[in-house]
């Protein structure tokens, strides 16, 4: 896939009044918190779109009213970090070890591939996507983009 050097945020903007929309309906709010030291990443835009939208769908659907999604940037010494945060149902420990696994969902709609793709598409960004999760409180799944990145 090609990659381009691109502003994460500007992808981040771009999508927010689609959630926003999503989240409306729903009767949830959402946070953007964008750190301003987050420099221009190697990307491919259209992943990273599909990643953000697909993290933030699944927050929203484990969440009931008045839930709150927050997408949140940090930048470290060695690569960005974006946290997509819900204040949903949480996983299971039993459950968390399978997330990633294609085909895998809890929905009666579910495909189970949107995580599977989103941990390929950061194999292919030399980066990695992991989760933290409390029954009853939340979730939360951190993605990081390292600046030394190796030529998938
Ligand atoms: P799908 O959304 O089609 O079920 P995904 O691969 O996106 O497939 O997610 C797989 C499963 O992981 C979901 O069915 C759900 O059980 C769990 N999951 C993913 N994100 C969250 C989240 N934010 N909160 C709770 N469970 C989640
Ligand atoms: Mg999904």
């Amino acid at each position: 896939v090609k990659m381009e050097l691109c502003s994460l945020h500007e992808i981040i903007k771009e999508l927010t009044p689609l959630l926003w929309a999503d989240a409306n309906l729903r009767g949830q709010s959402i946070e953007v918190m964008l750190d301003e030291e987050v420099p221009e990443l190697l990307l491919n835009q259209k992943e990273i779109k599909q990643l953000i939208l697909n993290l933030g769908r699944n927050g929203m659907e484990a969440m009931d009213e008045k839930g709150q999604l927050t997408l949140e940037t940090k930048c470290g010494t060695d690569g960005v970090e974006l946290y997509v945060k819900d204040t949903g149902a949480g996983i299971s420990p039993a459950q968390q070890e399978r997330l990633f696994e294609p085909f895998f969902t809890t929905k009666s709609q579910g495909t189970g591939l949107g995580l599977s793709l989103c941990l390929s598409i950061m194999e292919r960004h030399s980066g990695k996507i992991s989760v933290d999760s409390e029954e009853g409180k939340g979730t939360t799944f951190t993605v990081f983009f390292p600046f030394t990145q190796t030529d998938p």
